[in-house]
């Protein structure tokens, strides 16, 4: 087994930084020694004197080849996943998508043989339940006897992936008998579906009018209707990509009255606005995604959720697809438009960006990308710290180098990137996967055999 340590650097996790020299041995942490201990017989020494020593991020929110409107996201799991490990993160949960007549386990093995042998980094899935019936019901067992105990339904997106109320229920109720968790696209997609068709009909057919039509209050009614729904069936329930203060509002006050309801948000929420989804010729559809960027306003509540741990976790909901081609099919009608942007790459740069702004500090950086995202998925503490005894994923992070996002040097498989020309403070120098170098100042060194599927357990913050 191959010996590695890293000397000289500042180890963060969410209790705090701590100077200390990390012993990685195989594909374990062996230990975390105080400064000074010295170590012999190491294989190499990775000097990370003046940087970061972070837990691998864990990205709880990507789409990879995912199908949508007949076309497939851009991204491959083998690509996908290197541009993550090229970002800094060490683990993804990817979702695998029930078509509607199909079965939950044919499902999941169809996204199995998909990642198999392909992916970069570690890898589990969550399953979205698009077709509510005994059948499905019954397999959500099997699917969490599998390892995939999280399941995502949608309240949105009518004649897709749409449930009803009803249908809700049934599968909060049948999850909860397991402890299993929902999670939840929260906005009214019927009534969506209306200003929709309202727009188009009145000529308003421009990717802003996307995000005209699918406003923030829908987003808070449909979060409050599943907040209510959980609570009946007494079912965990975690809200992906909140974009809305609307939304983060009745989330805080279950949170408060002590109900398990918990609720992520991400980058381009963070960071973008509806500007640029109005920006001209066309540019806009680069931002579309559902829920759709909100005016600037929300950004405020958003930190500030994250400071208050009412958004406990920061995913990217990575879902790109190509401006040429695929999101050019909604020139004329942004409802055809694919919903969807790229970001696995960028999480860990941008949160960090947040950090040296005074958003949120260094250690709710890596609990909010890293160790809060382990524990709600029941990967905690194989991954999510830097302790004696977890996998060896791990980044050395310089804080200070400057670098400017851009497609012409990401690796993400898609002809645009969001932050086309934004500067930001940090840079990720090293990644290792389980003990393995898979990034090395500025070089890929990954193989997309090394990596295995991560059987997953409970959340581990029910109350
Ligand atoms: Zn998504």
């Amino acid at each position: 087994m191959s010996r590695i340590l890293i000397s000289g650097g500042t180890v963060v996790t969410a209790d705090g930084p701590l100077d200390a020299d990390v012993l990685v041995e195989g594909e374990k942490i062996e230990a975390v020694l105080p400064r000074g201990v010295i170590v012999t017989h190491a294989d190499r020494v990775i000097d990370a004197a003046g940087r970061y020593v972070l837990p691998g991020g864990i990205d709880v929110h990507t789409h990879m080849e995912m199908p949508f409107g007949g076309t497939f996201s851009a991204d491959t799991f083998e690509t996908g996943t290197r541009a993550a490990a090229w970002g800094g993160t060490t683990t993804i949960i990817d979702f695998a998508v029930q078509a509607k007549g199909t079965s939950l386990l044919a499902t999941l093995d169809k996204w199995h043989a998909k990642a198999d042998g392909n992916c970069a980094i570690d890898y589990g899935f969550h399953m979205i339940v698009s077709d509510v019936n005994d059948t499905t019901l019954k397999e959500m067992d099997a699917c969490i006897a599998a390892g995939v105990n999280s399941f995502k339904m949608f309240m949105a997106y009518p004649g897709v992936f749409y449930a009803t109320d009803g249908e809700i229920l049934l599968a909060m109720q049948q999850a909860a008998r397991s402890g299993a968790t929902v999670m939840m696209h929260a906005e009214n997609g019927i009534a969506i579906d209306q200003l929709v068709a309202q727009a188009l009909a009145a000529g308003r057919t421009a990717p802003v009018d996307h995000g005209l039509t699918r406003p923030p209050e829908l987003e808070g009614e449909a979060t409050s209707r599943a907040i209510t729904l959980a609570q009946v069936a007494n079912c965990p329930l975690y809200i992906v990509h909140l974009s809305a203060s609307h939304a983060l509002e009745v989330v805080a006050e279950a949170r408060d009255s002590g109900q398990n309801v918990f609720a992520e948000t991400c980058p381009q929420y963070l960071f973008l606005s509806l500007d640029d989804l109005a920006r001209p010729e066309f540019e806009g559809a680069k931002f579309v995604c559902s829920p759709p960027l909100r005016p600037k306003s929300h950004q405020d509540s958003l930190w500030r959720g994250l400071r208050t741990n009412d958004l406990s976790v920061v995913s990217t909901d990575h879902c790109p697809f190509c401006f040429k081609e695929q999101k050019e099919l909604g020139r004329g009608d942004f409802s055809k438009i694919p919903n969807g942007m790229p970001g696995v790459e960028h999480r860990m740069d941008l949160l960090h960006a947040g950090v040296a702004a005074g958003r949120i500090t260094l250690p709710r950086w890596v609990e909010v990308a890293s160790t809060t995202p382990a524990r709600m998925f029941g990967l905690y503490p194989r991954k999510g710290v830097i302790a004696t005894g977890s996998d060896a994923d791990i980044v050395v992070y310089d804080p200070r180098a400057r670098q400017t996002l851009s497609a012409s040097t990401h690796h993400m498989n898609v002809d645009y990137s969001a932050y086309e020309g934004l500067e930001i403070t940090g840079r990720v120098v090293t990644t290792l996967s389980r003990g393995r170098v898979v990034i090395d100042d500025g070089q890929y060194l990954g193989s997309a055999g090394h990596v295995t599927f991560l059987a997953r357990g409970l959340n581990q913050y029910l109350l």
